[in-house]
């Protein structure tokens, strides 16, 4: 049996990654050099653009890395399914002959507009949560110095400075709290995000080739994993719900907390009859 070769996208990964880590150092600094004792409305629509300049800049190079990067992990799992299923004799071979099918176009398309969405709302929640720390921060600094001139002391209360100095931090460091309530920095879940949307691309790619090709079945890659996912390493499985035989479902194994799960670096390699059968 021929494997689909593991995929590794791990330098593209971290470098839109590191893209993100630099965005929120620069915002983090732009909103440091605020003077918070003495604030006014210019400053803060100052500092304010120059966050959202970084962001629409981040926005525009993670685009162009999903446009680009997702339909390699695509092309990627086309071909590995060529090369398991024995079409070419070498996967670079296969990688050229590697086409999109009509369910492999729609389904790039969708997973693009999938990580572009998810990836546009890190960006949205800094921006708002910058919005709001600065906001509050204008409004206290004002507020102090609106007493100052009244008593001619300065009044802005230490406690109240560092409340301030760090809300605005945190305002660059939750990126996304998911369903269950967890906060993500940005640059951690767009690790996370970017990593599990080239799998599943590759992962969607491979299956839609193997039926396409008449092959119903696959076997889940083993590479010593720690986690769940040992228990599922080696096992045959069913690409599509109604083929014949006990094998369990992909489809129903995929998303789960077991195998497949965010993060996960298993591949099935699709094969045309399942090990037992003849
Ligand atoms: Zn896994």
């Amino acid at each position: 049996m021929r494997e689909v070769p593991r995929p590794d996208y791990e330098y593209q990964i971290e470098r839109i990654v590191s893209e993100y880590t630099r965005a929120m150092y620069r915002i983090s600094a732009e909103l440091q050099r605020l003077d918070l004792t003495d604030m006014s409305r210019a400053n803060a629509a100052a500092a304010l653009a120059e966050v959202v300049r970084i962001l629409t800049e981040l926005n525009e190079t993670s685009s162009e890395w999903v446009t680009r990067n997702l339909p390699i992990a695509a092309t990627d799992g086309v071909a590995g399914t060529i090369y398991a299923l024995g079409v070419a004799d070498t996967f670079e071979e296969a990688r050229k002959i590697a086409k999109f099918n009509r369910i492999n176009k729609a389904m790039v398309d969708a997973v693009i507009a999938d990580t572009q969405s998810d990836l546009l709302a890190v960006t949205a929640n800094v921006e708002r949560k910058v919005r709001a720390a600065v906001r509050q921060a204008t409004a206290e600094s004002m507020r102090a110095n609106m007493a100052r001139g009244v008593n001619g002391r300065r009044t802005v209360n230490r406690d109240i400075l560092d409340g301030v100095r760090k809300k605005l931090g945190d305002s660059v460091n939750t990126g996304i709290i998911d369903a269950a309530g967890r906060k993500w920095k940005p640059e951690v879940y767009v690790d996370m995000v970017t990593r599990t949307k080239t799998m599943e691309a590759h992962m969607e790619a491979t299956i839609n080739e193997a039926v396409a090709r008449d092959a119903l079945y696959g076997v889940i890659s083993r590479h010593g994993a720690k986690d769940n996912c040992r228990l599922y390493e080696g096992k045959t499985v069913k690409l599509v719900p109604n083929a014949p035989g006990p094998y369990p479902y992909l489809g129903n194994l995929r998303g789960g907390r077991d195998v497949f799960h965010p993060n996960c670096r298993h591949v099935v390699s699709p094969i045309r009859k399942p090990p037992d059968a003849n």
